[in-house]
């Protein structure tokens, strides 16, 4: 079975900028696997996503770099490419098109040519996966932040992706809204790749991470063990989060073990 995602010497400069953003990045995520990637603001986190959405045109110049499911992104294949990478973007005001959310999570479906009764039951089985059963008449723009997130979530999820991309999911949500998604992405299954800050949310959810430093990988391999590097963790302008602060090894481990 071929990698979810496999990134191979992947560099890319911004046409303006005198540095590149992403520096020979190499990596895979398997299929069910859960990898955060982690770093300072201006790391290149959120670039690194959009490449794999094929959203930067000029990634297009010379050789395949990334691959899903072993198909290489190229301009031939993007509606493909584009419906197996569901990309969560960081804020839901960016990714709401529509005046219902019905409307706003059949937009994808409706794309891959699923109408009618079909188109319906996905909606209406896709709002109840993020929690949100029988929303489809409600209008996007009057929902709470953490509601708007779900609704993008279910427009995602009802492409079917292979991979889900998800861009600081659980910034700006409160205590509550930000366990509560947690919860919900813990239950999805398919491979996940997610930009975060959130160490806690790392720690919950991934059991591998990388960490990205201008525009460099500078570490990956399995969450904990990153994280109770405190050298590594300041040089990269991270801290450990305080589940961890005290943890002696075997509680790590007692602390992946509960998850
Ligand atoms: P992160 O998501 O880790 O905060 P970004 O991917 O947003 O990092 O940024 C990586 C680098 O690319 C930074 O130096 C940033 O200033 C630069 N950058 C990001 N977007 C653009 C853009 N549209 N034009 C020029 N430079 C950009």
């Amino acid at each position: 079975m071929p990698a979810a995602l496999t990134i191979k010497d992947l560099s890319y400069r911004f046409p303006q900028r005198a540095t590149p953003a992403l520096d020979r990045i190499s990596f895979e995520v398997q299929p069910g696997e859960c990898v955060a990637l982690l770093g300072p603001n201006g790391a290149g986190k959120s670039t690194l996503l959009l490449h794999l959405n094929g959203l930067l045109p000029e990634q297009f110049e010379g050789a395949p770099r990334i691959w899903i499911d072993g198909d290489p992104i190229q301009p031939g294949n993007l509606p493909e490419i584009r419906r197996k990478v569901g990309l969560l973007f960081q804020d839901p005001e960016d990714q709401i098109i529509s005046a219902t959310v019905f409307e706003d999570v059949a937009f994808g479906p409706r794309q891959l040519g699923i109408t009618g009764t079909d188109l319906n039951r996905l909606v209406s089985d896709c709002l109840s996966r993020v929690g949100l059963p029988g929303f489809e008449a409600r209008e996007p723009h009057r929902l709470s932040h953490g509601e708007k997130r779900r609704v993008c979530l279910a427009g995602v999820l009802a492409c079917r992706p292979s991979i889900l991309v998800l861009d600081e999911p659980t910034s700006d949500l409160d205590p509550r809204g930000r366990r509560e998604f947690k919860a919900l992405l813990r239950g999805l299954p398919g491979a996940k790749i997610l930009a975060t800050h959130d160490l806690e949310l790392a720690v919950d959810l991934c059991q591998r991470s990388i960490i990205l430093d201008s525009g460099r990988l500078v570490a990956q391999g399995e969450t904990l063990e990153l994280l109770a590097n405190e050298e590594l963790m300041l040089a990269h302008g991270l801290e450990r989060p305080h589940s961890l602060l005290h943890a002696h090894p075997h509680q790590a481990e007692y602390q992946l073990h509960r998850l």
